[in-house]
């Protein structure tokens, strides 16, 4: 059913780069002889998944939306696939992104946007705009993505879906791609709270092949939506996260939820987090910082691409060529942001200013969850944009990611789920609620409630 959704919509939409209905139709079979053998089997067993591009698979090619990568085949699984094709999950393909995961629309992948199955005009957000579009318009039951400023939450927010960044460290990030590996993290899409939580049940723990996999013993998150209970909870809201530049509609919705939870037995408290006002331009130095290394190795001879300039050349004019045909506007952009902001001489003035604001952030953090157990906020200012709208306007892109990235720069989780359609434009609205590190069980509280 799934493959024949696919078919029928996935021309207009393309939440998918590459579609595997062999592999799909083969691991449904296994999943069946399973059954007839009388076999136990997990909560997901069969249940069709469609997978991030960031995320490296053996048998189908992992471009993580790049030129330089296109037809790309890794020799091993990302932990978290691995993870579900134990689990029983039938990987249906890959889904669109924005190259390496820099953006808020997909735009920026190299095979063209995907669109918002809710108004194909406007964007599924981003990085992982595909894995959104591809639960909300039915063409899979859920998705992984990843997050690293927002790239899990603020789509599921524009395609009225439920996505979860989880505590840093908590998810396995051995075999994804990296963007900003202090600020990556791997997480679900789904249609609802509870499938949210059976998937990271499934993906979550500790992986010896990723040095900073935490230990910690997890609750059971489905049994945190199944007992769900708000009374006597503190829910803190930030001042910094409502005012301007929110649209009315999205704060509409916000406000509703809140009203709601206080109905049952939950408390709001008012919070201050001075520094969020810097949030933005320290991520927008420490990613590309972080970025820039991480692509250093798309340099030719180990991945990918090879461009041999014409009439030869030197080892460093083949890189050179490659590098310059293979990646990008945006990540080029973001390659030299990041080297400049780490060279000798400016390292001090902006890394170093931008690690001073994220400990800011992180103290602000704490010094709200002294007082409060979660933080809900709007996950993102305003709903879907229209496609090519911000595509010439990185600033303008990059504002987007308010809401989403101080939890980022933390390590802390982050959950958002629908909240209903704005006034102005019927377009899906999500809720953010975030929780100290290592409590993405009270996130999962939180949204079986609300549910
Ligand atoms: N919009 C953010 C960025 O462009 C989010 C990226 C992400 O989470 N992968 O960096």
């Amino acid at each position: 059913a799934h493959l024949d959704r696919i078919d029928a919509v996935d021309g207009a939409v393309h939440a998918y780069l590459h579609v595997a209905p062999e592999l799909a139709l083969a691991a449904a079979a296994r999943v069946d002889a399973q059954i007839a053998a009388g076999e136990k089997l997990g909560p997901l067993a069969g249940v069709p998944i469609a997978v991030k591009d960031v995320l490296v698979t053996t048998d189908m090619p992992s471009t993580s939306g790049s030129k330089i990568l296109e037809g790309y085949l890794s020799p091993f699984d990302a932990t978290v696939v691995k993870k579900v094709r134990e689990a029983g999950l039938i990987p249906l393909g890959k889904t669109n992104m924005d190259e390496f995961a820099m953006g808020s629309s997909t735009e920026h992948s190299a095979y063209g946007p995907t669109h918002n199955p809710w108004a194909l005009d406007r964007i599924p957000g981003g990085s992982g705009g595909g894995s959104a579009a591809a639960v909300a318009g039915y063409e899979a039951s859920i998705a992984l993505g990843s997050d690293t400023g927002g790239s899990i939450r603020q789509p599921a927010h524009v395609t009225g879906t439920v996505g979860v960044k989880p505590t840093y460290g908590a998810v396995s990030r051995y075999g994804a791609i990296a963007l900003a590996s202090s600020l990556d993290q791997i997480g679900p899409v789904s249609r609802t709270v509870l499938d949210s939580a059976m998937l990271q049940d499934i993906i979550g723990g500790h992986d010896p092949r990723d040095s900073t996999s935490l230990r910690t013993e997890w609750p059971s998150m489905a049994d945190a939506v199944r007992g769900a209970n708000v009374q006597g909870l503190k829910i803190g809201v930030i001042k910094q996260l409502q005012g301007d530049g929110f649209q009315a509609g999205v704060l509409n919705r916000f406000t509703e939820a809140l009203e709601l939870l206080v109905a049952n037995g939950a408390e709001i408290v008012e919070l201050d987090a001075p520094s969020f006002e810097h949030a933005i331009a320290a991520y927008y130095l420490i990613l590309p910082a972080e970025a820039s290394s991480n692509l250093a190795k798309f340099d030719s001879v180990r991945f990918g691409l090879r461009v041999n300039p014409q009439g030869g050349g030197t080892v460093e004019d083949v890189m050179s060529a490659t590098r310059d045909a293979g990646f990008g506007p945006e990540v080029k952009r973001r390659i030299i942001l990041g080297t400049y902001a780490l060279s000798a001489g400016y390292y001090d003035a902006y890394y170093g200013s931008a690690q001073k604001v994220r400990t800011l952030v992180q103290r602000d953090f704490a010094a709200a969850f002294s007082q409060v157990d979660v933080i809900a906020s709007p996950t993102a200012p305003t709903t879907a944009f229209k496609l090519g709208e911000k595509l010439n306007d990185p600033l303008a892109m990059y504002l987007n990611d308010i809401a989403t990235i101080p939890a980022n720069l933390a390590g802390i989780p982050g959950i958002t789920l629908p909240a209903g359609l704005a006034d102005e434009d019927g377009l899906p609205v999500g809720i953010q609620f975030l929780a100290p590190a290592h409590e993405d069980a009270r996130l999962y509280n939180v949204g079986g409630a609300l549910e």
